[in-house]
C-alpha cells in the first residue's frame, strides 16, 4: 500500500479496482460496515480517505469506490442514482448521518422513505415534524419522541391524529382525549391501542360507530369480567 498518497477532497480519489473495493466495502450483511470501528480503521489504513467520509459503496450499496463525504456525499452529478438515494433511504443499514443528509433531501418521495425508515433517528424524526408533507408517517414511527406526539395530538388533519393514537408511545390521558375525537377513524385507533386504559375502552364500547366499538370490546387492555358486565346491563 503506498502511504505517500494523501486524499484532501472527494473528487476524482477512486484509486481501487471494484475487485479491492468490493472486499473493502462488503460486510456481512452486504453492504454499510462502516458503522464497525475495526472496519473503520482497517478502511483508513487502506484508503487514506479523510475522516468522517465513507467509500460511494458504503453509504449507497453501489459497490463503487469512489469516496465521498459531508456535505452532499455524492461524488459526481449522476452518482449515486436517485434510485441510489431512495434504496439508502429506506433501508435500515443506512448510516445515520447519511439519512440526516437524505431527510433534507427535496424530494418529498424520499424524505418519507428515511421517515419510515425503522433506523431513523429521534432526532430527525422531530425535525421531521414540522414538515407537512411527512408528518403524518413520522407520528406512527415507534421511535417518535413523546414530546413531538403531544405537540401534535391537535393537528388540524386526521391523520395526522390518526396516527398519534394509533402509536404505542401515546400515554392514557391523550387516548382518553382522542377516543371523544370528531373523526371516527382517530377514535377507532385510540379503541385499538393496548395503551387505551379501561375506563376509556368502556366508554368507546357505546361509541356511534359500530367498528370503533367492536375494536375497544377486543382490545386486550379491556379486563373480559368488565366487558361481561357491560355487555350484560346493555343487552
Ligand atoms: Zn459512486
Amino acid at each position: 500500500m503506498d502511504r505517500r498518497r494523501t486524499h484532501t477532497g472527494t473528487a476524482g480519489s477512486n484509486q481501487y479496482t471494484k475487485s479491492q473495493a468490493g472486499s473493502l466495502i462488503k460486510g456481512p450483511g452486504g453492504r454499510a460496515t462502516a458503522k464497525s470501528p475495526a472496519n473503520n480503521t482497517l478502511l483508513t489504513q487502506l484508503s487514506d480517505r479523510p475522516p468522517q467520509h465513507y467509500r460511494c459503496g458504503e453509504v449507497w450499496g453501489t459497490g463503487c469506490p469512489a469516496v465521498v463525504g459531508p456535505p452532499t456525499w455524492i461524488h459526481t452529478q449522476d452518482h449515486p442514482t436517485a434510485d441510489h438515494q431512495s434504496s439508502a433511504a429506506g433501508d435500515e443499514s443506512t448510516p445515520p448521518e447519511i439519512l440526516e443528509y437524505l431527510s433534507r433531501h427535496e424530494e418529498h418521495s424520499v424524505r418519507l422513505l428515511v421517515a419510515g425508515n425503522r433506523s431513523c433517528p429521534p432526532a430527525i424524526l422531530e425535525q421531521f415534524s414540522y414538515d407537512e408533507d411527512v408528518r403524518w408517517l413520522v407520528v406512527r414511527h415507534p421511535a417518535c419522541p413523546l414530546v413531538v406526539l403531544r405537540r401534535v395530538s391537535h393537528d388540524p388533519h386526521s391523520d395526522v391524529r390518526w396516527g398519534v393514537a394509533a402509536n404505542l408511545t401515546s400515554t392514557p390521558d391523550m387516548l382518553e382525549e382522542f377516543s371523544h375525537d370528531r373523526d371516527f377513524q382517530v377514535r377507532w385507533r385510540a379503541a385499538q391501542n393496548p395503551a387505551s386504559l379501561p375506563a376509556t375502552l368502556v366508554s368507546l364500547l357505546a361509541d356511534e360507530n359500530p367498528n370503533v366499538a367492536r375494536a375497544a370490546a377486543a382490545n386486550p387492555s379491556l379486563p373480559r369480567p368488565l366487558l361481561a358486565m357491560w355487555q350484560l346491563a346493555h343487552s
